[in-house]
């Protein structure tokens, strides 16, 4: 009997996990199962609408889910139409690639206001996930803070300062699109609680805003050292380099340029958010490096801003049925085992750091255990009784062709420079298919 095998996520892991299986194990049967109608998860959801060729990946993606033994469920969440237990039944081995898909909690007073957001929710917003169309971020300010100076937040920064005819080029949801547009912001502050070496940021990321439309990079001499001091490894010292030379760049450059500024604000550790019910600003500490950790000096200042997104890493959510470590918001595992028949990879499994290709190596991984775990083959009916579970309880499955034919109207739809019309309403995606 082939290896019946539910993937739980559609993201890159989910489809990388695909592939290794249907090249390393000989008889097996891959079901990959999403919550949304659309596949690709974070390519799709949350990689940045103006980094369009990032998301060529997903042709790779879609060659593994036309494999003759891979099939794609759309549409079905586990934990609401199906419990996870119900799916241990039936299948041999699942895989949880669900990704980390809330925000680590910002700890200080005042997050609480309005205007205070998280990175996760915004980027979903921008970028048409369903369940965050509606969340409608009051961009009417002059400025903005983004808490944290990683890809994330570059990201966010950057998408808030893009100009018309940039955002055109996007697939930025209409509503996102119109927001940003009409927005009266000018000024965005990105805070890095750490140094300038220790920024997080890689460098293809930091160079783009020197190639921005109406917004110029600002960056303060002072605040930049004249290399990088401590023990790294060769590679992480060159990366860290690379970016003081291109802050160092970025410093002489006239402010006033353009008529938007991203300000690069190190050392600058955030501890409340000022205002009454809504954000007036962002009290934060100035800090010192010791031992790689930021310390407070006891010097404060302020800066005004309506708005604050919390760009300081993801975090991810328990599944029921599953274990789950509160703290790293990850599933506990051995490398990638999680219990009999119980596997995980990507953020989910080692938490939300890396680009998409660092997920091949959880697939191939927990591929290899899948081959020594199921040797003699499967035992458990997989996916017909998938199948069965579904039509017993009335539940609309989105399969790859359905996708297909979705992703087909969104191509039809795109007007002018834009790659796609994305849905954003998943009745509206179903509503192709009828
Ligand atoms: P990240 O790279 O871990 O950056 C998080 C940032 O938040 C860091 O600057 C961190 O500072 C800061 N931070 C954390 N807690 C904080 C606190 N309490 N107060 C103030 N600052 C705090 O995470 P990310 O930006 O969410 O990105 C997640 C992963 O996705 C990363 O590996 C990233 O490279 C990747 N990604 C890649 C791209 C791309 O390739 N274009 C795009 C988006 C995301 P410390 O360093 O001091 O902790």
């Amino acid at each position: 009997m082939p290896v019946s095998v539910a993937i739980v996520g559609s993201g890159p892991a989910g489809f990388y996990t695909a592939a290794a299986l249907a090249d390393s194990v000989d008889d097996v049967q891959i079901d990959i199962i999403e919550r949304l109608a659309a596949p690709y998860g974070l390519v799709r959801d949350g990689v940045s609408p103006d980094h369009q060729t990032t998301k060529n990946i997903c042709r790779k993606f879609e060659k593994t889910a036309m494999l003759e033994s891979v099939r794609y469920f759309g549409n079905v969440d586990i934990g609401r139409d199906v419990k996870l237990a119900e799916l241990r039944e039936i299948y041999d081995a699942v895989v949880l690639a669900v990704g980390a898909p809330q925000d680590r909690a910002l700890d200080i007073p005042g997050t609480d206001k309005a205007g205070v957001i998280g990175a996760a929710s915004f980027v979903y917003w921008y970028n048409g996930h369903p369940d965050y169309r509606n969340i409608a971020p009051d961009l009417d300010v002059s400025a903005a803070a983004v808490i944290g100076v990683g890809n994330v937040a570059m990201d966010i920064a950057r998408m808030l300062c893009l100009s018309e005819a940039e955002l055109a080029a996007t697939d930025l949801p209409e509503y996102a699109e119109t927001a940003i547009n009409e927005s009266p912001l000018t000024d965005v502050y990105m805070l890095g609680r750490r140094g300038a070496a220790d920024a997080k940021f890689t460098n293809v990321e930091l160079r783009e805003l020197a190639g921005m439309d109406e917004c110029t990079p600002v960056v303060r001499t002072e605040q930049l050292p004249d290399g990088v001091e401590g023990d790294y490894s060769d590679r992480d010292k060159r990366l860290r380099e690379r970016n003081l030379e291109t802050l160092w760049e970025y410093s002489v450059l006239d402010a006033d340029a353009k008529s938007k500024r991203i300000h690069l604000e190190f050392n600058a550790s955030p501890v409340e958010i000022l205002g009454q019910d809504r954000v007036e600003g962002i009290r934060l500490e100035r800090t010192k490096v010791e031992d790689g950790r930021a310390v407070g000096t006891g010097e404060f200042f302020d800066i005004p801003c309506g708005l604050v997104v919390a760009a300081i890493g993801y975090h991810g959510a328990p599944i029921e049925g599953a274990p789950f470590d509160e703290k790293r918001g990850i599933i506990p595992n051995e490398d990638g085992r999680v219990g009999e028949g119980l596997y995980a990879a990507g953020w989910i499994k080692r938490g939300p750091t890396g680009v998409i290709s660092s997920n091949r190596p959880d697939g191939v991984s927990v591929a290899e255990h899948l081959r020594d775990d199921f040797s003699d083959g499967g035992n458990k009916p997989g996916r017909q009784a998938f199948k069965t579970m579904l039509q017993d309880r009335n539940i609309r499955a989105v399969s790859f062709e359905d996708w297909k034919k979705i992703e087909a109207a969104e191509l039809a739809g795109a007007e002018g420079s834009r790659p796609r019309k994305k849905f954003v309403v998943i009745e509206d995606m179903l509503a192709v298919l009828d």
